[in-house]
């Protein structure tokens, strides 16, 4: 099975990927946390990456579907990829989709959710304002140091939703003639999501 789930930054595509991918014995991939982990290697894909992150701009295609068929399995839950037509068209070549589904969340809240949040550099665990870490500035998966991201700063968050709607959300079309796309409220707890999404999965596939 091959879930992507699509929805704009701060919508929790990175939580509830983590959750299900577990749930469901699926490979999490997110292209942002791998370009982070291929930048502290310093890497020199990830470096070119980093000048158009650091602006909140989407990186080149080629850069972004390198990574992801570096890490490709035969089961998969996409965070964050595809987020342009021609990725979209890259991972058909790749993978059968089973499901897209979209986190729908209003940009108000997106950008509320957003300035709240910190990031492991180290395993990718996201905490917030709904999941505050045991001990403040430590993972509580890795017990490394927890930071705001570089491009969770507003202005940059401005850019990254803007780009969410201009060059991602149209995926949604490109997909829906398949039927494989659903819509989740995203704007509930991260408990009431996740359950959201394991009912509509159950219940559209033959698990
Ligand atoms: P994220 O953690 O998903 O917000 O990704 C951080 C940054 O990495 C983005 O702002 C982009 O610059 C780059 N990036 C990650 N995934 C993609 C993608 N699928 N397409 C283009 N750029 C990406």
């Amino acid at each position: 099975m091959n879930i992507i789930l699509l929805g704009p930054q701060g919508s929790g595509k990175g939580t509830q990927a983590d959750l299900l991918a577990k749930h469901f014995g699926l490979k999490h991939l997110s292209t942002g946390h791998l370009y982070r982990q291929a930048l502290a290697k310093k890497e020199q894909a990830a470096l070119k990456i980093k000048t158009y992150a650091d602006k909140g701009e989407l990186a080149p295609d080629k850069l972004i579907i390198q990574l992801i068929k570096n890490h490709i399995s035969d089961a998969n839950i996409f965070d964050g990829f595809p987020r342009t037509l021609e990725q979209a068209e890259a991972l058909d070549e790749l993978i059968n989709i089973d499901f897209v589904i979209e986190l729908s969340l209003s940009d108000t809240e997106a950008v509320r959710r957003i300035s709240h949040r910190l990031e492991c550099h180290n395993c990718g665990a996201i905490f917030g304002a709904e999941k505050q870490p045991k001990q403040k500035g430590t993972c509580d998966v890795c017990g490394s140091k927890i930071e705001q991201r570089a491009d969770d700063k507003p202005e940059a968050i401005k850019k990254r939703i803007e780009r969410y709607h201009e060059e991602t959300e149209p995926l949604l079309e490109y997909y829906r003639p398949r039927k494989i796309v659903h819509k989740i409220n995203a704007a509930k707890n991260v408990f009431d999501v996740f359950t959201d999404l394991k009912i509509l999965i159950e219940k559209h596939s033959a698990l």
